[in-house]
């Protein structure tokens, strides 16, 4: 391939459900946005996930999400109908809530520390009565102790909210070329002065250059060595399963302290998603026996039916996690760079917000919403 230059208006790295959803926005916004992706697009961590729109916190860690959650969570109806009319597909979302299943002995006290904590944040926990849980789930184990309702969770088919997405930002006219690794940032200036800036992206021996570049390349955006400092990602392994089940269909999401099961029909036999490992194993995508069989075991204390489901696939994503786990948004010191990374656990549900907040700040120079916690700048020493 000979070199070249090629001109946009912005240059997204990465072409996960984050590069696709600011894509897509800027591209409705008028904007001629360019998606460089290093393998075929949406097939790393936005493939793997699971799919639920989880607005409550699993752990003190991301308590400060909440805001930023439910924003996007809000969000949801409106772009799954703008991305279902734009794209022609369908992405499986189901309005049905989740369950909070507690096995513990302590599980009467655990339930209300729960429901404390939801309702501190606004958010609309209800505490269930084990009767009710087994009316809703039918399928629920008889050993769970306690369950809570979040009636305003969602799910959805991620793999399919991804592929849409990435679609609907082409039919809007966004282009996104496969097979194209960003290598380095084009800055000019002195990198550390106030006054350098990014005019584009070298890969694969082209010039690609814009008036701005944004970094979503989920667990890989630290490997870009100009941006490392405002990105410092690193993976955060999880393994799936996706089962075929017999048993009484379940209609929303279960969890447990342990894991989660995900429906993505409503068929007989169901296919539904069991998830996951939080595993330090750097960059290696391996499913192991050790993986699979916590993530069945989980499923199963949940949904003990499920021990005769047959095993349709198996496959593991890497998460882009954070030194303090929340995800790293909006503009950089250097002019013309802007971060769209981090968001470890929760980048399905943080998409619709994420694509705003990028295309208000690209389009308009302001933000919609108070994003200073989760500003690049944070990790930004100038030394570094
Ligand atoms: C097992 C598992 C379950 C999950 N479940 C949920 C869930 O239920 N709900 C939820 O909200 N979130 C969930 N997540 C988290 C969610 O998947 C991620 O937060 C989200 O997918 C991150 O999206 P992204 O676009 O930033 O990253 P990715 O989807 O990883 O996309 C990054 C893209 O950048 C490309 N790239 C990397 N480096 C370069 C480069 N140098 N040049 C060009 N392209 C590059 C990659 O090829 C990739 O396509 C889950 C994750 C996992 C692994």
């Amino acid at each position: 391939m000979s070199s070249s230059e090629i001109t946009r208006d912005v240059v997204i790295i990465g072409g996960g459900i984050i590069g696709g959803s600011i894509a897509w926005e800027l591209a409705r916004r008028g904007l001629h946005p360019l998606v460089l992706d290093r393998q075929e697009a949406g097939r790393e961590a936005s493939w793997a996930a699971a799919g639920m729109l989880q607005t409550a916190p699993d752990n003190a860690d991301a308590i400060p999400l909440v805001p930023l959650a439910r924003a996007s969570l809000a969000l949801y109806p409106q772009f799954v109908e703008d991305v279902e009319a734009d794209s022609g597909r369908d992405v499986g979302l189901r309005r049905t809530g989740a369950m909070e299943i507690f096995f513990s002995s302590d599980a009467a006290r655990e339930l209300s520390t729960f429901i404390a904590l939801n309702h501190g944040l606004g958010l609309p926990a209800e505490a269930l009565s084990l009767d009710d849980a087994l009316e809703m789930e039918p399928a629920l184990s008889p050993h769970a102790q306690a369950a809570a309702f979040l009636g305003e969770e969602c799910a959805l088919d991620s793999r399919a909210l991804t592929d849409a997405v990435l679609a609907a930002a082409v039919a809007r006219g966004a282009v996104v070329l496969a097979g194209v690794e960003a290598e380095s940032l084009i800055v000019v200036g002195a990198s550390k002065d106030a006054g350098a800036r990014v005019e584009g992206v070298v890969a694969a021996a082209h010039r690609f250059t814009a008036d701005q570049v944004v970094l979503a390349a989920g667990a890989f955006s630290s490997r870009l060595e100009s941006a490392r400092r405002y990105a410092p990602t690193r993976p955060v392994r999880g393994q799936m399963v996706a089962l075929l089940s017999s048993a009484p269909p379940i209609q929303r999401v279960l969890r447990s302290a342990r894991g989660y099961i995900v429906p993505r029909d409503d068929a007989r036999p169901q296919r539904l998603v069991a998830g996951s490992t939080l595993e330090n194993a750097g960059y290696e995508k391996r499913v192991t026996s050790e993986g699979v069989a916590r993530v069945l075991e989980a499923a199963q204390e949940l949904v003990p039916d499920l021990a005769d489901a047959e095993i349709l696939e198996t496959w593991c994503g890497l998460r882009p996690d954070t030194p303090d786990h929340l995800p790293i948004l909006g503009p950089t010191d250097l002019e013309g760079l802007t971060i769209a990374t981090g968001h470890f656990r929760n980048g399905i549900l943080l998409a619709p917000i994420t694509a705003k907040l990028i295309a208000d700040w690209i389009t308009e120079r302001r933000a919609s919403f108070d994003w200073e916690i989760f500003s690049p700048l944070r990790f930004a020493s100038p030394e570094s």
